[in-house]
């Protein structure tokens, strides 16, 4: 008995070091086939020798595809739910061995990966949210169209597999041989396309009730991103393989572009690269006496724009550090205020007596055409 209980430990403490295949990919473990192979097929793609050349490319490659294995095999992920990977090499010297992991992947991408696998086109697309956005930071959810497979058919546009069937067009060749004339009384034969089928040398007996052949169906998808503060002028995410799905390729890539656009309420806003602009207006008595004013910045605390003596329409002040925030490399910004100057539409005829005695006295008591 005390053996086994040895044993047992010696099992628990090889378990513990071994690596963790729900981790590996990526995946929690509940997680489901579909999941798992969505988590294998993207992480099979980005550690790819023939694409990635990091030196623990490999390594990582051959990882995620024997977890993906151990994992997709019903009988294998019981094992290792289990026991662990020490219990999988035990049943693996028993007969059941593991595979190249480039088998794994041709398995799943088809070819034996030496190939690179066609890929749909990525899509590109814009959204604009508040500068004030870019400024806080902000988590954004957007939805956007996307072609996915049938799942009723799996993406073969037949009602089931039994009614994809050979083309008897071509008898499943893809191509017939057809007699053409060349000149009055010569002729040659060509080989053509079978236009039965396309080339494909199979057709559709009964096409899916799902898609009605179209093998996908236009969906809805809802993408979120986290949009840093600070983050540049179109700040871009790639949502790897979200793109439109066909039978006839892997999906490609989203990427969003992140735009500013100015709010409502932020009128007198505006992004100099890692600066802000702000545009305030003065009155002809503040413009030449000075002035307290404050601004509510865009996270609500309060800048001070303060100012002693004149300020001429056109002057930039310049407030340090109160600009967008720090973003990778770049500095905190600086807040850029320009000012401009509104006067009166009339002055009155008291002011306007008490400005020309005022001016008249700077003038030394010369009248202003005497000057
Ligand atoms: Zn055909
Ligand atoms: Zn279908």
């Amino acid at each position: 008995m005390w053996i086994r209980t040895i044993l047992l430990l010696a099992l628990i403490s090889v378990v513990l070091a071994a690596k963790d295949f729900y981790k590996e990919l990526g995946v929690d473990r509940q997680a489901d086939d579909p999941t798992i192979k969505k988590a294998y097929k993207k992480l099979a793609r980005k550690y790819h020798p023939d694409k990635n050349k990091e030196p623990d490319a490999i390594q990582k490659f051959a990882d995620v595809s024997h977890a993906y294995e151990v994992l997709m095999d019903a009988e294998k992920r019981k094992i290792y739910d289990r026991y662990g990977e020490e219990g999988l090499k035990q049943q693996q010297n028993n007969g059941g061995g593991f595979h190249d992991p480039r088998d794994v992947f041709s398995q799943f991408f088809g070819g034996r990966g030496g190939q690179e696998e066609r890929r749909g086109p990525s899509k590109l697309t814009e959204i604009e949210v508040d500068l004030g956005d870019f400024y806080r930071g902000r988590d954004l959810e957007f939805e956007m169209d996307k072609n996915v497979l049938c799942d009723h058919c799996r993406g073969t546009g037949a009602a089931s597999d039994g009614d994809v069937v050979r083309c008897g067009g071509c008898n499943g060749q893809g191509v017939k041989v057809q007699r053409a004339q060349v000149f009055p009384g010569m002729y040659t034969n060509m080989q053509v396309t079978c236009p039965d089928c396309q080339g494909k040398g199979t057709v559709i007996r009964k096409p899916c009730p799902h898609c009605h052949s179209a093998k996908i169906i236009p969906s809805r998808i809802t993408l979120s991103l986290h949009l840093p503060r600070g983050a540049p002028e179109g700040f871009e995410v790639v949502f790897d393989g979200d793109s439109d799905e066909s039978p006839d390729w892997d999906a490609g890539d989203v990427i969003v572009r992140v735009r500013s656009r100015v709010a409502e309420g932020e009128g007198g806003w505006g992004r100099k690269e890692g600066g802000l602009v702000w545009r305030e207006t003065l009155g002809a008595e503040e413009a030449l006496l000075g002035f307290n004013r404050t601004i509510l910045h865009m996270d609500g605390h309060e800048v001070d724009l303060s100012r002693k003596g004149v300020t001429q329409p056109g002057y930039v002040q310049v407030l340090e550090g109160e600009g967008m925030p720090t973003y990778g490399d770049s500095p905190t910004g600086n807040l850029y205020v320009h000012y401009s100057v509104v006067f009166p539409n009339v002055v009155p005829p008291s002011l306007r007596s008490d400005l020309e005695s005022a001016f008249r006295k700077t003038r030394g008591g010369k009248k202003r055409d005497e000057l």
